[in-house]
């Protein structure tokens, strides 16, 4: 057998390389893992972390407003952009501290610089050249630069939306995915004139019907523009430092910042894998089977550089199913079905399962249950924002396929209906589950009768 450096070498400090290295490195493993920027990767540094703490941020001028009808006057605010950036520094910095802690203590070299693979066992770092038994890529993903753009260059993306020098007065967000919409509630909430821009029919394509409608019209209801089927067709600095937009179907526009949120690609670019022979697909995502591993038998890759499906958790479970796989002689599959999740707009999104849409062409008959209803803390505050609650159900085995919720902490729902729909629970055991009074999501279990059904993709009520 070859002598190799290492059992392992991770190129690529995010979610998912990071917890491969340290649960290997656990193990006792020879494992190093390279970063070229920081540890923590998209999540950590400039994704949903720092996005999260955004949301809170611009979440502010609402309580504010509703403190109102429980009697508080909250007197003048002001909202300080360079502040909460600061503090979001300061917190991303603390939680990449840990994440090169948690390396270290579990035994893993950790080296900072770009590793290039130049052959199936080797890679190349700051110099130095490194065997490894497996080799893991999880180099993660970027902002597609929509290069087709004219004008692109003037645009900014989610990652320097984290840090501008100042907070823009207009903003104008091309795309309806998750990352368009959570910045403009974002960007909203915190006062900038707000204008989306999407291609399609309904933001957020893929989401149930209903949610998107709602969260539309929500979003509108706030102030937000939002525009459908249009697009950017370039964009002009001025000599004032603002944007000329010009669109495809309307009247151009003036903005202050313009940023693309159209989808993100893999980073695969000068790793190494022709030299390796790794595979890699049209967007330039790496090719693997169900356990994680590229046509090279040794060569391994997670996370969004796979661009199978984008999000933290799931990088973090292949993961753990490559530690299983190669470590531990238990092969594990990556389960990709039913993954719960959230986008967090302003009202909330939680969602896992079928959307009716996708469901009426699975199963020939659904029943539906809808609830549309002002959340008990809107009651006294005064706002209007409906929240909505949505079970698919499979009428022939009523199981329970699809549950959508719309409103306050609907992130927070997801996860424990995540729970449900992967035991397969069925709508008879929503049904015998006592409610908890009063709260917003009591409404899922006492939707008793459905709303309508759904047969052979035709509505019918009942
Ligand atoms: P998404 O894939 O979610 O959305 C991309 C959007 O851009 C779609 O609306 C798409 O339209 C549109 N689009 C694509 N190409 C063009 C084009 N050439 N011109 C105009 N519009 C275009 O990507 P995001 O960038 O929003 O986010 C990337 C990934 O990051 C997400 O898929 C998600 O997995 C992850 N993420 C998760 C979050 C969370 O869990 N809360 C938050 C942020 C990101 P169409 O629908 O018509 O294809």
């Amino acid at each position: 057998m070859a002598n190799f450096d290492l059992d392992l070498f991770v190129i690529g400090g995010g979610s998912g390389g990071v917890r491969a290295g340290r649960l290997a490195a656990a193990m006792g493993k020879r494992v190093a893992i390279a970063e070229e920027y920081r540890f923590g990767g998209t999540c950590v540094i400039r994704g949903c972390v720092p996005k999260k703490l955004f949301v809170y941020a611009s979440q502010f001028p609402e309580h504010f407003e509703d403190a109102a009808g429980y009697g508080w006057s909250s007197g003048e605010t002001r909202f300080d952009w360079r502040t909460l950036v600061a503090n979001k520094d300061k917190e991303i910095a603390r939680l990449e501290g840990l994440y090169r802690k948690g390396l270290e203590n579990a035994g893993a070299r950790v080296i900072e610089g770009r590793a290039v693979i130049t052959d199936r066992h080797t890679v190349q770092v700051g110099g130095e050249t490194l065997t490894a038994e497996n080799i893991l890529i999880a180099t993660g993903g970027r902002p597609n630069p929509h290069e087709a753009l004219p004008g692109h260059e003037h645009c900014i993306f989610s990652n320097e939306a984290f840090d501008l020098p100042e907070l823009p007065r207009s903003i104008a967000i091309e795309g309806g995915g998750y990352i368009a919409v959570e910045f403009a509630n974002i960007f909203h909430g915190l006062g900038v004139e707000t204008t989306l821009v999407y291609r399609g029919k309904e933001i957020l394509n893929r989401f149930d019907g209903d949610i998107r409608r709602s969260l539309h019209e929500a979003m509108e209801a706030k102030g937000i523009r939002v525009i459908c089927q249009d697009i950017l067709e370039g964009v002009e600095k001025r000599e004032d430092g603002r944007l000329d937009v010009r669109f495809k179907e309307r009247e151009g526009m003036t903005f202050d910042k313009v940023m693309l949120a159209i989808g993100r690609i893999p980073n695969t670019e000068g790793l190494g894998l022709e030299a390796a022979g790794v595979e890699t697909g049209v967007k330039g995502e790496i090719l693997v089977d169900p356990y994680s591993r590229t046509n090279v038998e040794n060569i391994w890759a997670i996370g969004d550089v796979t661009d199978r499906v984008q999000l933290t958790p799931v990088a973090i479970h292949e993961a753990m199913c490559f530690i299983e796989t190669i470590f531990k002689g238990n092969p594990t599959q990556v389960d990709h079905d039913d993954i719960a999740t959230a986008v967090f707009s302003q009202p909330e999104i939680g969602t896992v399962g079928l959307s009716e849409e996708t469901a009426q062409k699975r199963y020939d008959e659904l029943e539906i249950y809808r609830a549309s209803f002002r959340p008990m803390r809107h009651t006294l505050s005064g706002r209007q924002e409906k929240m909505m609650m949505k079970l698919v159900v499979d009428a022939a085995s009523r199981r329970v396929v699809g549950a959508h919720v719309l409103g306050p902490d609907a992130g927070e729902l997801a996860q424990v209906l995540g729970i449900t729909i992967k035991a397969g629970l069925t709508k008879d055991a929503f049904d015998r589950t006592m409610a908890v009074h009063p709260t917003a999501a009591e409404e899922l279990v006492t939707m008793y009768t459905p709303t309508y059904r759904v047969r052979k993709g035709e509505r019918v009520e009942g």
